[in-house]
């Protein structure tokens, strides 16, 4: 696998069906693992959080998620193979798993989404098995009580994938910390994939993810959350990409 260095972060720069080829490696082997997907939020947050940063440093693969990023690649000579956002990368996740027989617990969203998520997913891939779905309460990182339950949920129901929706950096922070704990042979963080799966939150149309615009959907979605995210902070992307050779 190729991992190349790109701005503050590294990549491996994969086409999605060698991505899906090392999630299936990664069950076999059983080691936990996680999987990332830096966007251009990712990259601005990574500037100033050590954590985070510590988290993708020890990422199994980390895919490129937005076509920012893969333009920025491109101005830099270093072409990055192939956009693999993690709300693409999910459902190709749940079809290996439904033909491999992997089993899936889907962790985040507000309550009763990732359950209606799961429904979905199950209709739309014959014989996937979702083992468990738990959507945990807002502030549930600082109640050593709430993560003791979802730790015990999880590991109960032995799945081989657990992909987690709770928003960056959290979701990835959470694997990071419990992974030893968790023992799955594979985690995913993937954002809002959860609420799109469930027909919660609508995903941009095609055409506008194709030329990048898909933060701009989510801002006309989403005004008051969004525009700090891509109006403020992720204008600092600009700084970034000059300052790293
Ligand atoms: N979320 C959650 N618990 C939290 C914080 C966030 O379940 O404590 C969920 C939220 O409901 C949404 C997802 O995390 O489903 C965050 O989505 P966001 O838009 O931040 O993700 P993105 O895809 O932009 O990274």
């Amino acid at each position: 696998m190729s991992r190349i260095k790109f701005l503050n972060t590294e990549i491996d720069n994969v086409t999605m069906l060698e991505a899906i080829n090392k999630i299936d490696e990664f069950v076999s082997k059983r080691k936990p693992s996680y999987v990332v997907t830096p966007n251009v939020d990712h990259i601005v947050k990574l500037e100033v959080d050590e954590e985070f940063k510590e988290v993708y440093r020890e990422a199994d693969l980390i895919l490129t998620d937005g076509m920012p990023l893969i333009w920025i690649s491109n101005f830099k000579s270093m072409p990055i193979k192939e956009k693999i956002s993690g709300s693409d990368f999910f459902p190709e996740v749940c079809k290996l798993a439904s033909e491999k027989g992997y089993k899936i617990f889907l962790l985040g969203a507000a309550e009763g989404v990732a359950a209606k998520a799961a429904e979905n997913l199950k209709n739309k891939f014959e014989g996937l098995n979702i083992v468990g779905t738990y959507s945990p309460s807002y502030g549930f990182e600082d109640k050593q009580e709430e993560i003791e339950k979802i730790i015990d949920i999880i590991t109960k129901s032995k799945p081989d994938i657990l992909a987690v929706g709770l928003g960056a950096p959290k979701q990835e922070k959470f694997i990071h910390k419990f992974r030893d704990r968790l023992n799955i042979p594979v985690s995913l963080a993937i954002g809002a994939s959860i609420d799109f799966e469930a027909g919660n939150i609508q995903r941009a149309p095609i055409f506008m993810q194709k030329c990048g615009l898909e933060w701009f959907y989510r801002l006309c979605k989403e005004p008051k959350r969004m525009f700090k995210r891509y109006l403020v902070d992720d204008l600092k992307i600009f700084k970034i990409a000059l300052k790293y050779k």
